[in-house]
């Protein structure tokens, strides 16, 4: 069946590429589009801003050049290098997928739109997005910019959170994409970026203006329609600063689940009170020598808020010993498996994400 592109689709293609052109913001991947630059910032740019990507962009190519060079990486680098980025699954990803592309394509990423979608961590627009500015190959990419600019450049009241929706705008820019595919995604891109901002569009600075038929219908504000987002949950957690001799507790979060595998201060469900953490400290045999409140703070996750209080606890001489491992008084329940990590090793060696940073010991 022959896809229909709604008006003005079938127009924009020249005065948005003669307007990129002339406008386009220099960035490292899109000076250089090698496909190893593309992939990489298009998987930092999920959920991220291009100016905080930036620095880790450099830092991350500079470490790990290439495709082999990722998939040889060791995960704790890894994750040093993501540090503060957020999502840490999006790193993961990225070494499982450099891993996937030496062993089934001979290191080199693949064009093809299906194939890309295999990576992990590849999604539709991440697909399309590589295989055309990598490539120049035919596909669209659309991301919530493309998804804000296409509704309001058709006066579209679909709603851009529904696959259903988002697949129409893939079909009908699939017929329009011009030659050169890549330059018309990363034009789509920037004018979302840009212009078409989505609480207060230029549209005296937009090159489709003409075109646009919200703009002509004072439309701008109102669209494009999004169906509200579900609440966060709560969730109130108390950490625990542990402190013994200059060296801090940390613990590795599982595999799976927020935040898996990263390195954290142990933690718990609920806020505890005074009484509490001195129960606990009993029953996992430590001694402390002072028991401190620590200030509340907040963590944002996509999902989940989490409201923190936290709790230093200085421990007295009698733990002395083997500071690498659990003192074998610990018992499973009421802490999980400690590690013991000197001050200057939390910020180099371990990749504590900043949910935590509130309660990281300060030099
Ligand atoms: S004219 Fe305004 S609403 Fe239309 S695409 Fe341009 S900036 Fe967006």
């Amino acid at each position: 069946m022959k896809t229909k592109v709604p008006a003005p689709l079938d127009k924009i293609s020249r005065p948005l590429l003669r307007w990129f052109h002339a406008r386009a913001r220099s960035l490292p991947w899109r000076d250089d589009p090698r496909p190893y630059y593309v992939w990489v910032s298009e998987i930092m740019l999920q959920q991220t801003r291009v100016a905080a990507v930036m620095p880790y962009f450099t830092r991350f190519i500079a470490a790990l050049p290439d495709v082999s060079s990722l998939a040889a990486a060791d995960d704790d680098a890894l994750m040093k290098l993501w540090e503060g980025l957020g999502y840490y699954s999006r790193a993961r990803n990225l070494k499982k997928a450099a891993n996937l592309i030496m062993e089934e394509h001979s290191g080199v990423i693949p064009k093809d739109f299906d194939a890309l979608l295999k990576l992990p961590g590849v999604g539709r627009y991440t697909a399309g997005a590589i295989s055309s500015i990598a490539y120049d190959a035919r596909t669209p990419a659309v991301d919530g910019n493309v998804l804000r600019v296409v509704a309001r450049l058709t006066a579209s009241r679909e709603d851009i959170l529904r696959d259903k929706t988002k697949r129409a705008v893939e079909d009908a820019l699939a017929v329009v994409i011009p030659k050169d595919a890549g330059q018309f995604n990363q034009a789509m891109m920037e004018l979302g970026a840009l212009v078409c901002l989505p609480r207060a569009a230029r549209c005296d600075e937009c090159p489709l203006a003409a075109l646009c038929r919200a703009h002509a219908e004072g439309l701008e504000t109102e669209l494009p329609v999004k169906t509200p987002k579900k609440e966060r949950r709560v969730e109130a957690r108390t950490v625990l600063l542990i402190e013994q001799d200059g060296r801090f507790a940390i613990a590795q979060r599982p595999q799976r689940g927020l935040l898996a595998g990263l390195w954290e201060l142990p933690n718990f469900a609920g806020e505890k009170n005074r009484a509490e953490i001195l129960a606990l400290c009993k029953r996992a045999g430590l001694s402390p020598k002072s028991v401190r409140r620590m200030k509340a703070a907040r963590h944002i996750f996509t999902h989940i808020e989490w409201h923190l209080s936290g709790w230093h606890i200085r421990l007295s001489d009698a733990l002395k010993g083997s500071l690498r491992e659990p003192p074998a008084s610990y018992d499973a329940a009421p802490l999980p498996p400690l590690t013991w990590a000197a001050r200057e090793e939390l910020s180099a060696v371990y990749s504590i994400p900043t949910a935590f940073h509130a309660y990281m010991p300060t030099s």
